[in-house]
């Protein structure tokens, strides 16, 4: 079955589902036909200046409710996106291509995320730090740090908020959310199980609209207190200044470039499979998507037979038919940037190993591509490709490879497949990034940290240190008298 219904998205504000003023919508294409199938709310400045009283006012009330039954309402949610997991699954593909089965992966991953912040928002300690002066006592206390306003892309569009809105919540803050225009439903049907949980009005809120004009009018305001953004990097930086310049806390997951690291003594299948699944999940458009395929030249030619095997061996198709291993990319823009992406690294010397076309004229399908003996100077070894193409090249020495790694300013995720722990080690210690898999995929869980450094951004969406970006220190003295 390829059909099924998609609803019209509006804007959330103090729990209520409504238009924007004036009406104004914006069409929702399906990425596997090309064909329009709803609508999304297009907010005004008066629209936004609603949902920012409310989520003023939902910060009052949020912040005086105790830990314990914010968690309560939060694992409710978590309860309830479990059970619509099927029916937000069908959206989701529908809006943004992936696969049903990731599609409702990502649902039921957003879950485990959900529970996961509400146990840890339990366990915001302060300290009692002993004073100098016998009669005082002196106290750090933790305070959420107000109104957040969250950025979201389409490549998640669950997931992505998912995180963001759970260390939000579970520390006592409300969150003001735009979501991407292009994939509006699946973000509606996560914030509905909120407010089904009993989540109080303005807690949260949901608005969309012309990206730069909203974030441009929410982060100097001064309700908000934080900023939270996914995206490209030029616009993070863009985002990080406006906020910077209006001395918001800022929290930037930016693009990515990870560099895998395949060393001689490496088990070569493993790679293939752990890296090759990793490539190609919701069609390369993922920042922690393996990219640049450093093999040693010992097994490079059977590295490179063998994902080319693993890629031709996947299904392209609509992800609402169950037999779709890889969907359409998200828009008409990734599928242009892919095909320059190949270009550009066939004149410059690369081989196409597989792959390398648009497939079909209609939808906005990309054959899965590899790319092989790639020139340092293509731009797949130095612009986020962010779609199904791999580029693979040679090196001898391991130092030379962490180099490489390096060269690049991203440093989001990095992978490296050897047998040797001396090789981990020096992988682990000198490899530039935020999260590193060694030996296996990814496995971004959310008690681990989830971040990048250098132009791949500031802050973390994992572990503890995700609550500490939603959370004020305060330093108390007292004494008795
Ligand atoms: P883009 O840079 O125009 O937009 C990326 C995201 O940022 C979109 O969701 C968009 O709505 C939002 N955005 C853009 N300008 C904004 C602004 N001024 N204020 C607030 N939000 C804004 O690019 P795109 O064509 O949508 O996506 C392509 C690139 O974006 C990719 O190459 C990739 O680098 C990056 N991207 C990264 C992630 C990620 O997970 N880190 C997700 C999606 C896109």
């Amino acid at each position: 079955m390829t059909t099924s219904s998609y609803p019209d998205t509006r804007l959330l504000i103090a729990n209520e589902w409504i238009d924007a003023t004036g009406g104004k919508t914006i069409p929702v294409i399906n990425p596997a036909t090309g064909q329009p199938i709803g609508t999304v709310a297009h907010a005004s400045v008066a629209d936004l200046d609603r949902a920012l009283a409310a989520a003023q006012q939902g910060f009052e009330t949020w912040r005086a409710v105790p830990a314990a039954e914010r968690a309560a309402i939060m694992r409710r949610a978590a309860t309830l996106l479990r059970e619509r997991a099927g029916d937000i699954a069908r959206l989701l593909t529908q809006e943004q291509g992936k696969p049903l089965a990731e599609a409702k992966g990502e649902a039921l991953a957003g879950a485990e995320i959900i529970d996961w912040f509400a146990a840890e928002g339990m366990r915001v300690y302060g300290r009692i730090v002993p004073s100098r002066n016998p009669a005082a006592q002196q106290l750090v206390l933790k305070e959420p740090v107000g109104p957040v306003a969250a950025f979201t892309p389409w490549n998640f569009p669950i997931n992505q908020i998912v995180r963001k809105l759970s260390a939000a919540l579970t520390t006592g803050c409300s969150f003001l959310c735009k979501a991407p225009e292009e994939t509006p439903a699946s973000p509606a049907a996560l914030l509905q199980c909120f407010v089904d949980a009993g989540l109080p009005p303005g807690v949260v809120g949901l608005v969309f609209g012309n990206p730069a004009e909203i974030s441009g009018y929410l982060i100097p305001h001064p309700v908000i207190r934080k900023v939270t953004f996914t995206g490209s990097t030029p616009v993070g930086k863009q985002l990080a200044a406006l906020a910077g310049a209006h001395m918001k806390r800022a929290t930037m997951e930016l693009g990515g470039h990870a560099p895998v690291i395949i060393a001689e003594d490496a088990d070569v299948a493993l790679a293939v499979k752990a890296a090759g699944a990793a490539k190609f999940r919701n069609a390369g458009q993922v920042c922690i998507s393996p990219t640049r395929f450093l093999v040693h030249n010992a097994i490079k030619a059977e590295f490179t037979r063998a994902l080319v095997q693993h890629a031709e061996g996947l299904k392209l198709g609509d992800g609402l038919l169950e037999s779709t291993t890889l969907g359409p990319l998200a828009n008409a823009r990734r599928v242009s940037a892919m095909s320059q992406v190949v270009e550009d690294a066939r004149a410059k010397g690369a081989t196409v190993a597989t792959g390398g076309l648009r497939v079909g004229d209609t939808g906005n399908f990309f054959a899965p591509t590899i790319l092989a003996d790639v020139p340092l100077d293509a731009s797949i070894f130095n612009d986020e490709p962010f779609g199904p193409v791999a580029g693979i090249r040679g090196f001898d020495s391991l130092e030379d490879a962490i180099s490489e790694a390096n060269r690049l300013p991203y440093g989001l995720a990095g992978y490296a497949f050897t047998r040797s722990i001396k090789n981990a080690q020096l992988l682990m210690n000198r490899m530039e990034v935020g999260m590193l898999w060694i030996n296996q995929p990814a496995t971004p869980s959310a008690e681990l940290p989830f971040g990048g450094i250098k132009d791949s951004g500031y802050g973390s969406e994992g572990g503890p240190e995700a609550l500490e970006s939603y959370l004020n220190t305060k330093a108390v003295s007292m004494v008795g008298v």
